[in-house]
Protein backbone atom coordinates (compact mmCIF):
# COMPACT_ATOMS: atom_id res chain seq x y z
CA UNK A 1 0.00 0.00 0.00
CA UNK A 2 1.77 3.76 -0.70
CA UNK A 3 1.66 5.71 2.03
CA UNK A 4 -0.59 8.77 2.45
CA UNK A 5 1.93 10.50 5.03
CA UNK A 6 4.23 12.20 2.36
CA UNK A 7 1.28 13.72 1.07
CA UNK A 8 -0.14 14.70 4.14
CA UNK A 9 2.92 16.62 5.17
CA UNK A 10 3.23 18.51 1.79
CA UNK A 11 -0.52 19.30 2.50
CA UNK A 12 0.46 20.58 5.96
CA UNK A 13 3.19 22.87 4.76
CA UNK A 14 1.41 24.62 1.74
CA UNK A 15 0.70 27.44 4.19
CA UNK A 16 3.30 29.92 5.23
CA UNK A 17 4.11 30.76 9.21
CA UNK A 18 6.21 32.76 11.11
CA UNK A 19 8.47 32.34 14.83
CA UNK A 20 7.81 34.96 16.94
CA UNK A 21 10.21 34.73 19.69
CA UNK A 22 9.61 37.24 22.89
CA UNK A 23 13.07 37.92 25.05
CA UNK A 24 13.27 38.06 28.78
CA UNK A 25 12.39 41.67 29.17
CA UNK A 26 9.87 41.41 26.73
CA UNK A 27 7.69 39.42 29.26
CA UNK A 28 9.34 40.04 32.47
CA UNK A 29 5.87 41.59 33.69
CA UNK A 30 2.32 41.47 33.45
CA UNK A 31 2.02 44.37 31.30
CA UNK A 32 4.78 43.75 28.92
CA UNK A 33 3.41 39.91 28.24
CA UNK A 34 -0.33 42.22 27.33
CA UNK A 35 1.99 43.81 25.24
CA UNK A 36 3.23 40.55 23.44
CA UNK A 37 -0.22 39.67 23.20
CA UNK A 38 -1.20 42.53 21.00
CA UNK A 39 1.72 41.74 18.35
CA UNK A 40 0.71 38.19 18.21
CA UNK A 41 -2.97 39.31 17.67
CA UNK A 42 -1.94 41.94 14.72
CA UNK A 43 -0.17 38.74 13.33
CA UNK A 44 -2.48 35.99 13.75
CA UNK A 45 -3.60 35.38 10.04
CA UNK A 46 0.60 34.47 9.58
CA UNK A 47 -0.14 31.37 11.97
CA UNK A 48 2.78 32.23 14.28
CA UNK A 49 4.71 29.86 16.56
CA UNK A 50 5.56 32.45 19.94
CA UNK A 51 8.82 31.48 21.73
CA UNK A 52 9.68 32.55 25.03
CA UNK A 53 12.40 33.14 27.57
CA UNK A 54 12.18 32.76 30.75
CA UNK A 55 10.69 35.86 32.41
CA UNK A 56 13.31 38.95 33.33
CA UNK A 57 16.14 37.99 35.33
CA UNK A 58 14.55 34.33 36.30
CA UNK A 59 17.74 32.00 34.51
CA UNK A 60 19.99 34.80 36.38
CA UNK A 61 17.45 33.67 40.04
CA UNK A 62 17.52 30.04 39.59
CA UNK A 63 21.26 29.62 38.99
CA UNK A 64 22.14 32.02 41.94
CA UNK A 65 19.59 29.64 44.10
CA UNK A 66 21.39 26.18 42.84
CA UNK A 67 24.52 28.05 43.80
CA UNK A 68 23.14 29.12 47.32
CA UNK A 69 22.25 25.63 47.96
CA UNK A 70 25.03 23.59 46.95
CA UNK A 71 26.97 26.14 49.36
CA UNK A 72 25.26 24.51 52.13
CA UNK A 73 22.32 27.39 52.47
CA UNK A 74 19.27 25.17 52.17
CA UNK A 75 17.02 28.11 53.83
CA UNK A 76 18.10 30.49 51.72
CA UNK A 77 17.63 29.04 48.94
CA UNK A 78 14.35 27.71 49.83
CA UNK A 79 13.34 31.58 50.74
CA UNK A 80 14.60 32.73 47.07
CA UNK A 81 12.43 29.42 45.56
CA UNK A 82 9.16 31.45 47.53
CA UNK A 83 10.48 34.88 45.94
CA UNK A 84 10.30 33.50 42.57
CA UNK A 85 7.37 31.47 43.16
CA UNK A 86 5.55 35.10 44.06
CA UNK A 87 7.01 36.95 41.30
CA UNK A 88 5.26 34.39 38.76
CA UNK A 89 2.22 34.46 40.78
CA UNK A 90 1.89 37.74 41.14
CA UNK A 91 2.94 38.59 37.36
CA UNK A 92 0.48 35.68 36.06
CA UNK A 93 -2.63 36.32 37.95
CA UNK A 94 -2.50 39.72 35.99
CA UNK A 95 -3.32 38.67 32.70
CA UNK A 96 -4.88 34.55 32.95
CA UNK A 97 -8.24 34.86 33.51
CA UNK A 98 -10.51 33.73 36.53
CA UNK A 99 -11.42 30.40 34.55
CA UNK A 100 -8.31 29.27 34.30
CA UNK A 101 -6.43 30.79 37.68
CA UNK A 102 -7.11 27.13 39.92
CA UNK A 103 -5.28 25.81 36.65
CA UNK A 104 -2.16 28.20 37.26
CA UNK A 105 -2.15 27.95 40.87
CA UNK A 106 -1.77 23.94 40.22
CA UNK A 107 0.87 24.43 37.33
CA UNK A 108 3.08 26.32 40.16
CA UNK A 109 2.45 24.40 43.25
CA UNK A 110 3.87 21.42 40.65
CA UNK A 111 6.90 23.12 39.27
CA UNK A 112 8.18 24.93 42.47
CA UNK A 113 7.34 21.80 44.32
CA UNK A 114 9.76 19.96 42.13
CA UNK A 115 12.16 22.65 42.19
CA UNK A 116 12.46 22.62 45.63
CA UNK A 117 12.93 18.99 45.50
CA UNK A 118 15.69 19.22 43.20
CA UNK A 119 17.32 22.33 45.07
CA UNK A 120 17.21 20.25 48.44
CA UNK A 121 18.81 17.59 46.87
CA UNK A 122 21.82 19.95 45.33
CA UNK A 123 21.97 21.12 49.51
CA UNK A 124 22.34 17.47 50.56
CA UNK A 125 24.94 16.74 47.65
CA UNK A 126 26.70 19.91 47.99
CA UNK A 127 27.85 20.28 44.38
CA UNK A 128 25.79 20.57 41.00
CA UNK A 129 26.57 18.34 37.84
CA UNK A 130 25.89 20.12 34.27
CA UNK A 131 22.96 17.97 34.25
CA UNK A 132 21.07 19.58 37.41
CA UNK A 133 21.76 22.78 36.58
CA UNK A 134 19.98 22.32 33.74
CA UNK A 135 17.27 21.05 34.87
CA UNK A 136 17.29 23.75 37.45
CA UNK A 137 17.18 26.39 34.95
CA UNK A 138 14.98 25.04 32.49
CA UNK A 139 12.07 25.92 34.71
CA UNK A 140 12.31 29.36 33.54
CA UNK A 141 11.53 28.90 30.50
CA UNK A 142 8.73 26.21 31.65
CA UNK A 143 7.20 28.41 33.31
CA UNK A 144 6.88 31.01 31.16
CA UNK A 145 5.94 29.77 28.23
CA UNK A 146 2.57 27.90 29.95
CA UNK A 147 1.87 31.15 31.54
CA UNK A 148 2.55 33.31 28.14
CA UNK A 149 -0.16 30.31 26.97
CA UNK A 150 -2.90 30.99 29.31
CA UNK A 151 -1.99 34.98 28.77
CA UNK A 152 -2.62 34.67 25.14
CA UNK A 153 -5.88 32.67 25.61
CA UNK A 154 -6.98 35.12 28.19
CA UNK A 155 -6.48 38.14 25.64
CA UNK A 156 -8.42 36.10 23.34
CA UNK A 157 -6.00 34.27 21.51
CA UNK A 158 -6.64 30.28 20.69
CA UNK A 159 -3.17 29.61 22.04
CA UNK A 160 -1.63 25.98 22.77
CA UNK A 161 1.95 25.24 25.03
CA UNK A 162 3.91 22.61 23.17
CA UNK A 163 6.77 21.52 25.39
CA UNK A 164 10.28 22.26 23.68
CA UNK A 165 11.53 19.28 25.60
CA UNK A 166 8.91 16.65 23.27
CA UNK A 167 10.08 18.37 19.93
CA UNK A 168 14.20 19.71 20.26
CA UNK A 169 16.15 17.08 20.55
CA UNK A 170 19.83 17.59 21.90
CA UNK A 171 23.38 15.92 22.35
CA UNK A 172 24.22 15.15 25.96
CA UNK A 173 26.22 18.16 26.47
CA UNK A 174 24.34 19.68 29.30
CA UNK A 175 24.20 23.55 29.63
CA UNK A 176 25.91 24.05 26.18
CA UNK A 177 24.12 21.18 24.35
CA UNK A 178 23.87 20.70 20.61
CA UNK A 179 20.53 20.18 18.33
CA UNK A 180 20.36 17.22 16.62
CA UNK A 181 18.80 18.13 13.61
CA UNK A 182 17.72 15.39 11.99
CA UNK A 183 15.81 14.22 14.92
CA UNK A 184 14.09 17.34 15.89
CA UNK A 185 13.09 18.50 12.42
CA UNK A 186 10.72 15.72 12.29
CA UNK A 187 9.43 15.97 15.81
CA UNK A 188 9.00 19.85 15.14
CA UNK A 189 6.93 18.81 11.76
CA UNK A 190 4.79 16.40 13.14
CA UNK A 191 4.14 18.30 16.52
CA UNK A 192 3.68 21.81 15.43
CA UNK A 193 1.90 21.75 11.91
CA UNK A 194 -1.39 20.14 12.76
CA UNK A 195 -2.03 22.81 14.97
CA UNK A 196 -0.99 25.69 13.14
CA UNK A 197 -2.99 24.35 10.41
CA UNK A 198 -6.35 24.10 12.66
CA UNK A 199 -5.00 28.04 13.58
CA UNK A 200 -3.71 27.66 16.58
CA UNK A 201 -1.16 30.00 18.00
CA UNK A 202 1.66 27.18 19.33
CA UNK A 203 3.83 28.87 22.51
CA UNK A 204 6.92 27.21 23.82
CA UNK A 205 9.90 27.46 25.62
CA UNK A 206 12.93 28.58 24.28
CA UNK A 207 16.51 27.16 25.14
CA UNK A 208 15.23 23.78 26.43
CA UNK A 209 15.60 20.60 24.91
CA UNK A 210 15.96 17.04 25.94
CA UNK A 211 18.42 14.53 24.78
CA UNK A 212 17.39 11.18 22.56
CA UNK A 213 16.18 9.37 26.52
CA UNK A 214 14.29 12.26 27.58
CA UNK A 215 16.80 13.98 30.00
CA UNK A 216 16.47 17.90 30.13
CA UNK A 217 19.08 20.02 28.33
CA UNK A 218 19.90 23.68 28.16
CA UNK A 219 21.01 24.91 24.62
CA UNK A 220 23.48 28.18 26.80
CA UNK A 221 22.87 31.03 28.00
CA UNK A 222 20.81 33.42 25.80
CA UNK A 223 19.92 30.04 23.64
CA UNK A 224 16.02 31.25 22.99
CA UNK A 225 16.82 33.05 19.95
CA UNK A 226 18.93 29.87 18.78
CA UNK A 227 15.77 27.74 19.83
CA UNK A 228 13.88 30.06 17.48
CA UNK A 229 15.88 29.65 14.85
CA UNK A 230 16.16 25.97 15.16
CA UNK A 231 11.80 25.66 15.40
CA UNK A 232 11.45 28.55 12.03
CA UNK A 233 13.92 26.05 10.12
CA UNK A 234 12.50 22.72 11.81
CA UNK A 235 8.69 23.71 10.18
CA UNK A 236 9.99 25.80 7.23
CA UNK A 237 8.67 29.24 8.80
CA UNK A 238 8.62 32.13 5.88
CA UNK A 239 10.18 34.34 8.62
CA UNK A 240 12.24 34.05 12.07
CA UNK A 241 11.44 37.59 14.37
CA UNK A 242 13.38 37.65 17.42
CA UNK A 243 11.71 40.53 19.57
CA UNK A 244 13.59 41.97 22.11
CA UNK A 245 14.03 45.67 23.62
CA UNK A 246 16.06 47.39 21.15
CA UNK A 247 15.37 48.51 17.59
CA UNK A 248 17.88 46.42 16.16
CA UNK A 249 21.77 46.10 15.30
CA UNK A 250 23.17 49.51 15.84
CA UNK A 251 26.23 50.71 14.46
CA UNK A 252 27.74 50.51 17.62
CA UNK A 253 27.61 49.02 20.77
CA UNK A 254 25.02 51.45 22.95
CA UNK A 255 26.51 49.91 26.31
CA UNK A 256 30.10 51.53 24.64
CA UNK A 257 28.67 54.56 22.50
CA UNK A 258 25.61 55.86 22.18
CA UNK A 259 24.13 57.28 19.13
CA UNK A 260 25.12 54.57 17.25
CA UNK A 261 22.32 53.99 13.86
CA UNK A 262 19.95 51.27 13.40
CA UNK A 263 21.23 49.13 10.70
CA UNK A 264 17.85 48.01 8.67
CA UNK A 265 18.90 45.65 6.37
CA UNK A 266 22.29 43.15 6.95
CA UNK A 267 23.08 39.77 5.33
CA UNK A 268 23.34 36.73 7.21
CA UNK A 269 27.11 36.54 6.91
CA UNK A 270 27.65 39.95 8.26
CA UNK A 271 25.23 39.45 11.20
CA UNK A 272 26.90 36.19 12.28
CA UNK A 273 30.04 37.72 12.37
CA UNK A 274 28.38 40.69 14.52
CA UNK A 275 27.20 38.54 16.59
CA UNK A 276 30.02 36.44 17.17
CA UNK A 277 32.28 39.43 17.86
CA UNK A 278 29.85 40.57 20.90
CA UNK A 279 26.47 42.04 19.04
CA UNK A 280 24.43 40.71 22.01
CA UNK A 281 21.05 41.24 20.24
CA UNK A 282 21.68 38.16 18.96
CA UNK A 283 22.80 34.45 20.43
CA UNK A 284 26.29 33.41 17.99
CA UNK A 285 24.49 30.50 17.25
CA UNK A 286 20.82 31.45 16.05
CA UNK A 287 21.66 32.53 12.46
CA UNK A 288 22.88 28.46 11.53
CA UNK A 289 19.63 26.98 11.20
CA UNK A 290 18.04 29.82 9.26
CA UNK A 291 21.08 30.83 7.05
CA UNK A 292 20.50 26.79 6.10
CA UNK A 293 16.92 26.89 5.24
CA UNK A 294 17.73 30.54 3.55
CA UNK A 295 14.78 31.83 6.45
CA UNK A 296 14.83 35.86 6.78
CA UNK A 297 15.60 37.17 10.35
CA UNK A 298 13.94 40.15 11.94
CA UNK A 299 15.48 41.82 14.96
CA UNK A 300 12.29 43.86 16.28
CA UNK A 301 11.19 45.89 18.96
CA UNK A 302 8.44 44.81 21.59
CA UNK A 303 8.55 48.28 23.44
CA UNK A 304 8.18 49.98 20.09
CA UNK A 305 6.37 47.28 17.41
CA UNK A 306 6.10 49.96 14.84
CA UNK A 307 9.53 50.51 14.34
CA UNK A 308 10.98 48.15 11.32
CA UNK A 309 14.10 47.10 12.83
CA UNK A 310 16.60 45.21 11.51
CA UNK A 311 16.26 42.47 8.58
CA UNK A 312 19.17 39.91 8.25
CA UNK A 313 18.82 38.32 4.81
CA UNK A 314 20.89 36.06 2.86
CA UNK A 315 22.31 38.78 0.52
CA UNK A 316 21.98 42.39 1.81
CA UNK A 317 21.76 45.20 -1.03
CA UNK A 318 24.41 46.63 -2.70
CA UNK A 319 25.42 49.84 -0.95
CA UNK A 320 28.76 52.77 -0.76
CA UNK A 321 29.28 52.11 3.01
CA UNK A 322 31.96 50.21 3.64
CA UNK A 323 31.01 48.98 6.86
CA UNK A 324 27.93 47.87 8.21
CA UNK A 325 28.86 47.77 12.00
CA UNK A 326 31.46 47.92 14.74
CA UNK A 327 31.05 45.02 17.29
CA UNK A 328 32.85 44.31 20.35
CA UNK A 329 33.83 42.09 22.94
CA UNK A 330 34.97 42.89 26.68
CA UNK A 331 36.76 41.05 29.61
CA UNK A 332 39.39 39.28 26.76
CA UNK A 333 42.34 37.38 27.77
CA UNK A 334 44.94 37.32 25.86
CA UNK A 335 47.52 34.44 26.13
CA UNK A 336 51.17 34.84 24.72
CA UNK A 337 52.93 31.49 24.45
CA UNK A 338 56.11 31.17 23.28
CA UNK A 339 58.82 28.26 22.23
CA UNK A 340 61.88 28.35 20.45
CA UNK A 341 60.65 24.64 19.72
CA UNK A 342 58.27 26.41 17.26
CA UNK A 343 60.73 27.39 15.04
CA UNK A 344 60.20 25.23 11.28
CA UNK A 345 58.35 22.69 13.23
CA UNK A 346 55.18 21.06 12.69
CA UNK A 347 52.27 20.09 15.00
CA UNK A 348 53.12 22.54 17.08
CA UNK A 349 49.51 24.24 17.01
CA UNK A 350 48.00 21.16 16.80
CA UNK A 351 49.63 20.53 20.77
CA UNK A 352 48.43 24.37 21.86
CA UNK A 353 44.87 23.75 20.65
CA UNK A 354 44.53 19.89 22.05
CA UNK A 355 45.02 21.68 25.11
CA UNK A 356 42.19 24.52 25.32
CA UNK A 357 40.03 21.95 23.81
CA UNK A 358 40.51 19.30 25.90
CA UNK A 359 39.90 21.98 28.62
CA UNK A 360 36.65 23.30 26.74
CA UNK A 361 37.95 26.71 26.39
CA UNK A 362 37.12 28.54 23.38
CA UNK A 363 40.06 30.25 21.52
CA UNK A 364 38.11 33.71 19.25
CA UNK A 365 41.28 34.86 17.68
CA UNK A 366 44.85 33.61 16.96
CA UNK A 367 47.71 35.41 15.76
CA UNK A 368 51.44 33.55 15.18
CA UNK A 369 55.02 35.04 15.19
CA UNK A 370 57.73 33.19 14.25
CA UNK A 371 58.31 31.52 17.59
CA UNK A 372 55.08 32.56 19.40
CA UNK A 373 51.21 32.48 19.25
CA UNK A 374 48.85 34.52 20.85
CA UNK A 375 45.23 33.98 21.03
CA UNK A 376 42.44 35.57 22.98
CA UNK A 377 39.83 33.95 25.42
CA UNK A 378 36.60 35.06 26.96
CA UNK A 379 36.23 31.95 29.30
CA UNK A 380 38.85 31.47 31.73
CA UNK A 381 37.96 29.07 34.66
CA UNK A 382 40.61 26.81 33.20
CA UNK A 383 43.21 28.87 32.15
CA UNK A 384 45.47 27.93 35.41
CA UNK A 385 45.42 24.13 33.58
CA UNK A 386 46.06 25.13 30.27
CA UNK A 387 48.66 27.26 31.72
CA UNK A 388 50.25 24.56 33.48
CA UNK A 389 49.81 22.50 30.65
CA UNK A 390 51.26 24.50 28.24
CA UNK A 391 54.33 25.31 30.48
CA UNK A 392 55.78 21.96 29.69
CA UNK A 393 56.86 22.58 26.12
CA UNK A 394 56.72 27.25 26.04
CA UNK A 395 56.35 29.79 28.01
CA UNK A 396 53.18 31.22 28.70
CA UNK A 397 52.20 34.95 30.01
CA UNK A 398 48.33 36.07 30.15
CA UNK A 399 47.22 39.49 30.12
CA UNK A 400 43.63 40.19 31.10
CA UNK A 401 41.17 43.44 30.56
CA UNK A 402 41.56 43.89 27.08
CA UNK A 403 38.90 44.01 24.21
CA UNK A 404 38.32 43.04 20.77
CA UNK A 405 37.17 45.62 17.77
CA UNK A 406 35.36 43.82 15.10
CA UNK A 407 34.54 46.14 11.93
CA UNK A 408 32.36 44.14 9.95
CA UNK A 409 30.83 44.55 6.46
CA UNK A 410 30.57 42.72 2.95
CA UNK A 411 32.15 45.28 1.16
CA UNK A 412 35.61 45.24 3.19
CA UNK A 413 36.10 42.33 1.07
CA UNK A 414 36.14 43.87 -2.55
CA UNK A 415 37.79 47.18 -1.22
CA UNK A 416 41.63 47.65 -0.74
CA UNK A 417 42.84 50.18 1.56
CA UNK A 418 40.07 49.20 4.66
CA UNK A 419 42.73 47.95 6.79
CA UNK A 420 44.62 51.21 5.95
CA UNK A 421 41.28 53.13 7.07
CA UNK A 422 40.71 51.23 9.99
CA UNK A 423 44.04 51.44 11.61
CA UNK A 424 44.58 55.69 10.63
CA UNK A 425 41.52 56.23 12.65
CA UNK A 426 42.64 54.34 15.68
CA UNK A 427 46.79 55.44 15.09
CA UNK A 428 46.69 56.85 18.91
CA UNK A 429 45.88 53.76 20.05
CA UNK A 430 48.31 50.08 21.49
CA UNK A 431 46.61 47.44 19.05
CA UNK A 432 48.06 44.18 20.54
CA UNK A 433 47.08 41.70 17.81
CA UNK A 434 45.26 42.08 14.29
CA UNK A 435 43.28 39.66 12.18
CA UNK A 436 41.28 39.50 9.30
CA UNK A 437 38.73 36.24 9.38
CA UNK A 438 38.57 34.07 6.33
CA UNK A 439 35.43 35.92 4.85
CA UNK A 440 37.50 38.91 4.94
CA UNK A 441 34.31 40.34 6.11
CA UNK A 442 35.59 41.79 8.96
CA UNK A 443 39.43 42.89 10.64
CA UNK A 444 39.34 42.96 14.08
CA UNK A 445 41.97 43.67 16.59
CA UNK A 446 42.91 43.69 20.06
CA UNK A 447 43.24 46.86 22.05
CA UNK A 448 43.60 47.33 25.54
CA UNK A 449 39.43 47.82 27.51
CA UNK A 450 40.70 51.39 28.70
CA UNK A 451 41.01 52.34 24.97
CA UNK A 452 37.69 50.90 23.81
CA UNK A 453 35.62 53.91 24.03
CA UNK A 454 37.93 56.35 22.15
CA UNK A 455 39.13 53.39 19.71
CA UNK A 456 34.71 52.83 18.81
CA UNK A 457 34.46 56.86 18.77
CA UNK A 458 36.86 57.11 16.47
CA UNK A 459 36.09 54.23 13.86
CA UNK A 460 32.60 55.39 14.23
CA UNK A 461 33.69 58.88 12.86
CA UNK A 462 35.55 57.56 10.10
CA UNK A 463 33.16 54.73 9.03
CA UNK A 464 29.75 56.33 9.86
CA UNK A 465 29.87 59.99 9.40
CA UNK A 466 28.05 59.28 5.30
CA UNK A 467 25.35 56.75 5.71
CA UNK A 468 23.56 55.14 2.90
CA UNK A 469 19.62 55.94 3.65
CA UNK A 470 18.83 52.59 2.09
CA UNK A 471 20.89 50.70 4.98
CA UNK A 472 20.73 52.61 7.69
CA UNK A 473 18.26 54.76 9.78
N1 LIG B 1 16.65 32.34 29.73
C1 LIG B 1 17.87 31.94 29.13
C2 LIG B 1 18.98 32.89 29.56
O1 LIG B 1 18.73 33.83 30.29
C3 LIG B 1 17.80 31.85 27.66
C4 LIG B 1 17.38 33.11 26.94
O2 LIG B 1 16.77 34.00 27.52
O3 LIG B 1 17.67 33.20 25.75
O4 LIG B 1 20.11 32.66 29.22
Amino acid sequence: MVSLLPFAFCLLTFFSMIVMKFGGTSVESASAIERVAGIVRSRLERRPVVVVSAMGKTTNKLLAIARTAVEGHRKEAIQQIHELRDFHSHQARQVVSLAERAELDLLLDEHFQELTELVKGLSVLGEATPRSIDAISSYGERLSSHIVTRALRHFSIDAVHVDSRHVVVTDGRFTQAAPQYGLTYPKLKAGLLPLLEQGKVVVMGGFIGSTEEGVTTTLGRGGSDFSASIIGAGIGAEEIQIWTDVDGMLTCDPAILPGGRRVKVISFPEAAELAYFGAKVLHPSTLLPAMDRNIPVFILNSRDAGCEGTKILPQAPATSNLAKSIACKKNITVVDISSTRMLMAHGFLHKIFEIFDRYETPVDMVTTSEVSVSLTIDKTDRLEDITRELSRFAEVRHENRQAIICVVGDNIRYTPGVAGRIFKAVEHINVRMISQGASLRNVSFVIQESDLKPAVQALHTAFFSQLDPEIFA
